[in-house]
């Protein structure tokens, strides 16, 4: 049984780029007659906006895409990352680590293309012994990070992508998993989650390539199988750079304002994924009018391996409906 998860971030709003991950996510499920989760991702407090999770949700609805079950909230999740925390513990796999909150807050966080940091020394590697010292010599309440075998090789076989491979101890070094105070960072959350809800696909954006090879070090470390990936091409704008504010008002919410319509929205994230009318043609699609055309046969091999690009043209084709 396949099992995807729409897992939205409320520390801003759905635009295009999400839609698009989150429309394949589910495509991917149903046409095979699976299931579909929602998670919503609310450990990054600070940085949540009000009202942006209902608003998520009033978005996906509006797409025409559903969920099966509860939605959970990773706020709610404490104690099971609590618990997974004490596990890498114990065995040895994580150190306390003081260095400066800007590093660390980071991690709350999935880190899209643009957010990496520099590589982490390793600096509070083997400097102490327990969390309690690392707290009273280090003068804060230490963060938690995760032991890279050094020079290891990671690879996964992504579902669309093929063979992926990275060294992630040169590339990223030792990952916080959690924050001061020992709440979850993205990394270990998203692990735990996927492993309690049964994801056998993650669907994505190809930015979080670099946290897949740090997450299938936790599913090792903690002894978990983990799923299969696909990383699509990323949406970007003209500029080249990821769809974002920058490139002006593409949130889904803000196309419904307007009344454009979710088959506009629909057929446009469609012919961007090799789903479109024949000959790459742009024309409004309901969510279900696409399920039911790639029935139960779809494979990714249709899907473009470049980078999407949103023009000027595909904006105001959505704004004529
Ligand atoms: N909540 C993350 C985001 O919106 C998704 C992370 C993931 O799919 O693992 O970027």
């Amino acid at each position: 049984m396949i099992r995807t998860r729409l897992a939205p971030s409320p520390t801003g709003a759905l635009h295009l780029g999400n839609a698009r991950s989150f429309l394949l996510a589910w495509l991917w499920a149903r046409a095979q007659g699976g299931e579909v989760v929602l998670r919503v991702e609310d450990l990054d407090g600070p940085r949540t906006k009000a009202g942006a999770v209902e608003q998520a949700l009033a978005d996906l609805a509006w797409l025409g895409l559903d969920w099966d079950g509860e939605v959970l909230l990773q706020s709610t999740r404490t104690e099971a990352y609590d618990q997974a925390l004490a596990r890498l513990q114990a065995a040895g796999r994580v150190y306390p680590c003081t260095c400066t909150r800007k590093e660390i807050e980071q991690a709350r966080s999935a880190p899209n293309e643009g957010d990496e940091g520099p590589r982490y020394p390793g600096s509070c590697r083997g400097r102490y012994a327990t969390g309690a010292q690392a707290e009273d010599e280090g003068g804060r309440a230490p963060a938690w990070r995760f032991r890279l075998e050094e020079g290891a090789r990671s690879e996964f076989l992504d579902t669309v992508r093929g063979a992926e491979e990275d060294r992630p101890a040169e590339r990223e070094g030792d990952f916080v998993i959690a924050k001061k105070s020992g709440e979850a960072a993205y990394q270990l959350a998203v692990v735990v989650d996927d492993a309690h809800q049964g994801i056998t696909d993650v669907i994505r954006g190809d930015d979080l390539v670099p946290s897949t090879h740090l997450q299938l070090a936790l599913y090792e470390a903690l002894g978990l199988a983990a799923p299969r990936f696909a990383h699509l091409p990323l949406v970007r704008g003209e500029d080249g750079r990821r769809l974002a504010k920058r490139h002006g008002d593409t949130r889904v919410a803000h196309y419904r304002e307007r009344g454009v319509s979710a088959e506009r929205v629909v057929g446009l994230l469609a012919g961007w994924s090799g789903l479109g009318e024949p000959g790459g043609e742009r024309a409004p699609l309901s969510a279900g009018d696409l399920l039911a055309r790639v029935g139960s046969g779809w494979s990714w091999e249709g899907l473009p391996r470049e980078d999407v690009v949103f023009r000027a043209a595909d904006d105001a084709w959505l704004r004529e409906g």
